[in-house]
């Protein structure tokens, strides 16, 4: 049940003086209400301003700069109305002692003109100033207002993202209104926290961000923007506690095996593990150990070796007698994944197959009846590993390739196949820290950082496609060396056919000019031509690869060193750090050309530049944030963080990190709530529409 205090916030707009059905349902579109109801009082005060503007400004007509917004102290002219029938605009002239302006009106009204601007006296007027032919001009003024009358206009105005339709005027009054109703709330920080922060409290931070006092106040690190981002903050973390908590207890299965079978998988690794894998596969088996069910992000850059982690995971719930699942985003990377893991698995005494869609009806069913008998341990496959009928034995494990490519509920369809499945996560996008808690809150996180000893950055360039013939023939100078290129061309969804055609033609021209076999891989290929080519390309009978970024995720070819991204401006910062990662993963030394078509925009320059300058794939995903925002980076393309009204995760990263820990602290001390602070957090659920986890609490 919703606390009664909050009430008056839950009201619908309508109930707002001022607010008919009509400007409701434009409110409604423009703060987030949902199509079967009115947006709140609490939707309408989450809408903060963009910007103010500062109607100090008073610089005098002569010193008033083109674009600016001033208020000038003017006398008023004698009125110049246009002719009858004409469309031309209503003028009238006013002067200070600086200089002379001309208000200009539209579709005129001449009473209310003359009695706002009356010939000879003397007005407060607020508005934009347009210089014209080296004249001063206002078009329709904000304010016009007697002397005496002049503090009735805002000194800071805010000014909003709107809707059309809605007068600005309207929305502001529709906020003042909805200002009065905040109630008295409970306090939901903690004493030691506000006190270091010298945070104001909630009702006071939304007052003061709708009626500023200072320009800075609506920026992001205000005291007020921090306030209010952090309780949005805070009630994520919270709820996504919540539900990790309500998860866990649904129970999961300790595993605590000898380790023998995990200790078999290492001993056949060609290397040693790194430092970073070593503590991944530790956090792990502690995971495992526990009687609740693993939910762990594996996060590392491209390169990284998160493969190896995952096979260790999996021989310590395979030697407890359970199976595991790998789940690849593609064909390629489960076949990938198969050839790669067969020879260890082979020596550890796992037995492993591989499903595809693609599989026949016979090699299906006998894939089937293994599985279902416990005969084979781990499975490798595609999407077509949730499709109903693929039963198991004993599933005990599922890991979950390349994350971002699957939903949330393929995640569960799968782990939902057995019964306390520990769930591993791998994503080689180096999702910014910020967006993992915000996004991905429920999971625990270990992070390859470093790569295997004896790694050398990929040393990148950028060169226009004027150049390809110079291009070309260094690429066939390479391969007359004995290096292996990759040579990458964009395939964007909407052109498909004309992108096939281009990488056909790339790849005829390459066959041509120099000479020699090459393969080509593309989407519309049958996965035995695929793995064909990849198989030829691995095994050195060809030296390049023309491919659609079919290789972008996850394909282990150590000992190519070059790769050529065609028209890298189509690519965005993450996809192009993802290319690049095919190489640079043997000990010799590897280069990136990106192959641009220019003139860049500004945009697509800033991700080249990026490129060229660093390897580290966090500062990139970093970098990638600040130009697109969060929404983008995760597929939802909004403006903003997805699912957040004021927090940004570019701007409060920091205060993100601070919420977690406090969302900890807080289930470890009053895991139901029901403190004074508890019964005030709940307040703070409801406020920012996080409530649904308090529902767990009771069915827990
Ligand atoms: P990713 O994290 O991108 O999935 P992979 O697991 O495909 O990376 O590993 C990339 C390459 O690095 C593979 O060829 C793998 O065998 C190799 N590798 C993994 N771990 C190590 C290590 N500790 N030392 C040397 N090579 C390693
Ligand atoms: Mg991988």
């Amino acid at each position: 049940m919703r606390p009664p205090v909050l009430d008056p916030l839950f009201a619908p707009v309508s109930t707002l003086p001022g607010i008919g059905p009509k400007i409701a349902k434009l409110v409604s579109g423009l703060v987030g209400g949902q199509p079967d109801r009115d947006a709140t009082v609490a939707d309408l005060l989450f809408h903060i301003p963009q910007s103010v503007i500062d109607r100090r400004h008073k610089p005098g007509i002569a010193y008033s700069e083109n674009g600016d917004i001033v208020t000038l102290d003017v006398t008023i002219g004698r009125h110049m109305p246009p002719p009858r029938h004409s469309k031309a605009p209503y003028r009238i002239p006013a002067h200070d002692e600086t200089g002379q302006i001309t208000f200009v009106f539209f579709h005129p009204r001449r009473d209310w003109l003359e009695k706002t601007f009356p010939e000879g006296e003397r007005r407060i007027v607020s508005g934009k100033v347009d210089w014209f032919n080296d004249r001063p001009q206002m078009v329709h003024p904000d304010y016009s207002l007697k002397p005496e009358e002049a503090a009735t206009m805002p000194v800071l105005e805010p000014v909003y993202p709107l809707t059309a339709g809605l007068p600005s005027k309207t929305l502001q009054k529709a906020i003042h209104a909805a200002l009065e109703k905040v109630p008295d709330l409970p306090q939901w920080l903690n004493e030691p926290h506000l006190h270091k922060t010298g945070w104001p409290d909630f009702a006071e931070s939304l007052r003061t961000l709708h009626v500023p006092q200072e320009r800075t106040d609506i920026e992001p690190h205000s005291l007020y923007m921090e306030r209010l981002a952090y309780d949005e903050l805070l009630a994520s973390q919270l709820a996504l506690a919540m539900v990790r908590a309500h998860m866990r207890t649904l129970g999961g299965i300790a595993r605590v095996p000898s380790g023998n079978l995990q200790k078999a998988v290492i001993d056949a690794l060609p290397f040693q593990l790194t430092e970073s894998q070593a503590a991944a596969i530790r956090e792990i088996n502690e995971d495992l150990a526990k009687p609740v069910r693993m939910l762990r992000l594996l996060q590392g850059d491209v390169g990284a070796g998160k493969t190896v982690v995952a096979l260790a995971a999996l021989a310590q719930v395979i030697e407890t007698g359970a199976q595991g699942a790998i789940m690849a985003p593609t064909e390629i990377l489960a076949r990938q994944h198969f050839a790669s893991m067969g020879p260890l698995c082979e020596k550890a005494g796992i037995r492993i197959a591989l499903v595809t869609g693609k599989d026949s009806q016979k090699e299906r069913r006998i894939r089937q009846e293994q599985l279902e008998a416990g005969e084979t341990d781990l499975v490798v496959g595609t999407h077509a590993l949730f499709q109903g009928t693929v039963g198991f034995k004993n599933l005990g494990m599922v890991v979950v390739d390349e994350q971002h490519r699957f939903g949330v509920h393929q995640r569960l369809a799968l782990s939902a196949k057995g019964q306390g499945v520990d769930v591993l996560v791998m994503t080689a996008t180096p999702i910014p820290r910020t967006l993992v808690l915000t996004c991905f809150g429920d999971m625990d996180v270990s992070r390859l950082t470093g790569k295997p000893a004896g790694r050398k950055p990929v040393k990148t360039v950028s060169v226009s496609l004027d150049r390809l013939d110079e291009i070309i023939a260094r690429v066939g100078a390479a391969v007359a060396q004995g290096q292996k290129v990759y040579w990458v061309c964009p395939l964007v969804e909407e052109s498909e056919k004309i992108d096939l055609a281009a990488v056909e033609e790339r790849h005829r021209v390459l066959e041509q000019e120099l000479s020699q076999r090459i393969s080509l891989v593309h989407g519309r290929m049958s996965a035995a031509d695929k793995d064909a080519a990849m198989a030829d390309f691995k095994s050195g009978v060809t030296k390049i690869l023309v491919a659609t970024t079919v290789i972008e995720v996850g394909v282990d070819v150590p000992d190519a060193t070059i790769i050529v991204i065609e028209h890298a401006e189509r690519f965005g910062l993450a996809q192009l750090h993802q290319l690049r990662g095919r190489v640079g993963r043997g000990d010799k030394p590897s280069s990136c050309v990106l192959l641009y078509k220019g003139p860049l925009g500004e945009t697509a320059g800033a991700r080249l530049n990026i490129m060229r300058e660093t390897n580290d794939g966090f500062l990139i995903a970093e970098e990638d944030l600040k130009l697109r925002g969060g929404g983008e980076i995760l597929g939802t393309r909004q403006s903003g963080t997805p699912g957040f009204r004021i927090a940004r995760a570019e701007e409060h990263a920091d205060l993100m990190e601070v919420a977690r820990d406090d969302a900890r602290l807080i289930l470890e001390t009053d895991p139901e709530l029901k403190s004074r602070r508890g019964e005030a957090l709940r307040c703070l659920l409801y406020l920012f529409g996080r409530d649904a986890a308090i529902r767990l609490l009771r069915a827990g």
